[in-house]
């Protein structure tokens, strides 16, 4: 079954043509999809709607099976990682990734030993103590992680997540994120407006132009029939 499911997604905002036009994609459970295009395609339109912060004008969202379309973020289980990452700066590194699990009742022994588990797979015991301001751009995107792996969320979903750092820590947390997501498992749809991220990071590249799904291949079928 996939993971998540778009079948025939509009958006339309007001009555200009549509920012998301007719796009179908199933998402296989585990897979890494990158959606790529340039700016104003209608990637982050299209995320959004997967995560529920913006109305579906026509088609079905379908995630684990269950049609979301009437269901708000909360109720959708999909972790989002934003560019600014999101944390907050007067907890520790400990508390941030606690965060979900404190809002969800769990109990002290839960939280620690799911905070332990999850700093331990993405390297961060050793900064559990430290505040979000002075740890790397790496080490924070890591922190927005862990706060996804926590909550078991069904998906990860990351809106240019590396746009704001610079090229050599991109490259770095690309090859992070991969191996990441490699190790986890867990189904993640990616937007991206660079290609190298798009061409290194995904098991498959769906190319968006003016709201339109213009492909959808694995990267070594678009390096091969651009
Ligand atoms: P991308 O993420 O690929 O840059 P967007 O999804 O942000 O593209 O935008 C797709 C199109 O929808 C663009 O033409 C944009 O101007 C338009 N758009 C996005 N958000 C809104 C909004 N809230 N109201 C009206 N138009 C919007
Ligand atoms: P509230 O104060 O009601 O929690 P929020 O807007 O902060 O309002 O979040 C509402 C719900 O949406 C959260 O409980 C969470 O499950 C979900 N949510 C918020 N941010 C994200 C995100 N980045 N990724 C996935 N789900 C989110």
């Amino acid at each position: 079954m996939a993971a998540i499911e778009m079948k025939n997604i509009v958006k339309q905002y007001g009555d200009g043509f549509p920012a998301v036009n007719d796009i179908s994609i199933d998402v296989a459970d585990g897979e890494f999809l990158i959606l790529v295009g340039p700016s104003g395609c209608g990637k982050s339109t299209l995320l959004r709607m997967i995560v529920g912060l913006e109305d579906i004008t026509s088609g079905d969202m379908v995630i684990g099976g269950k049609k979301v379309n009437d269901l708000a973020p909360r109720d959708r289980n999909l972790a989002m990682v934003f560019q600014n990452y999101a944390l907050y700066p007067h907890l520790t590194v400990y508390e941030n990734i606690a965060f979900p699990l404190r809002l969800a009742g769990a109990s002290d022994s839960e939280v620690d030993e799911k905070v332990r588990d999850a700093s331990k797979t993405l390297e961060l015991d050793e900064h559990l103590e430290r505040k979000p301001g002075n740890l790397s751009g790496g080490q924070r995107q890591r922190v927005a992680m862990g706060r996804a792996i926590v909550r078991q969320a069904e998906a990860f979903l990351f809106d240019e997540p590396l746009s704001n750092l610079d090229a050599k820590l991109r490259g770095q947390m690309r090859t992070e994120i991969s191996r990441l997501q490699k190790r986890l498992g867990i189904t993640t749809v990616y937007v991206t407006h660079d290609q190298t991220e798009a061409m290194t990071l995904g098991d498959r590249v769906a190319v968006l132009k003016r709201g339109i799904l213009q492909q959808l291949a694995s990267p070594r079928e678009l390096y091969e029939n651009p």
